[in-house]
């Protein structure tokens, strides 16, 4: 169990593909491990592999964790490797932040409803069938493991906006 380091934009590793996984080895069980560690550290609902530096189809969410009072708390997180789109419809625009672009948030328009499939980390079949938040965090976490960010979601001038605030915090920490 390790929290690992969240790397933002523009880290070249979040606008890099990551490869399917062909082995249930430790390694990614390790991954997965440290992936659910990092999400409910940060807090987050979701997280893809890109986000901690490795470059492999794997994503973590729990929609629920992050926001429930602190009795109602539960760790439920679903693991799901190697994500596809089998099935999108429908169309639904709201605001969504993103561990990696720290302090931006856009509106995205995204498919209200998805089916995803993949495996669990015992490597057992696991399709999803979503809608709401599910939908849009599934997308949004698949869009990491193609190299897209939600900067890639956003205007040229918002886009140039955040590039410019960071090249500013990188020469103020020099
Ligand atoms: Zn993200």
């Amino acid at each position: 169990m390790a929290v690992r380091r969240i790397v933002t934009a523009p880290d070249p590793k979040l606008s890099a593909k990551a490869s399917p996984v062909t082995d249930l080895s430790d390694e990614i069980c390790q991954l997965a491990a440290d992936m659910i560690d990092t999400m409910y550290k940060a807090p987050g609902i979701g997280l893809a592999a890109n986000q901690i530096g490795e470059l492999v189809q794997v994503i973590v969410f729990d929609i629920h964790y992050a926001y429930a009072e602190p009795k109602d708390k539960k760790k439920v997180p679903t693991v799901l490797i190697n994500p596809v789109i089998s099935i999108s419809e429908g169309e639904e625009f709201r605001e969504e932040g993103c561990l990696s672009v720290p302090n931006f948030n856009i509106d995205v328009m995204r498919a209200a409803h998805v089916k995803v499939e993949g495996i669990d980390i015992t490597g057992k079949p696991l399709k999803i069938d979503a809608e709401g938040l599910v939908a849009r965090v599934l997308q949004h976490e698949i869009d990491h493991l193609e190299g897209k960010t939600l900067l890639d979601h956003a205007s040229a001038l918002k886009r140039s906006i955040y590039q410019r605030r960071v090249r500013k915090s990188q020469r103020g920490s020099k």
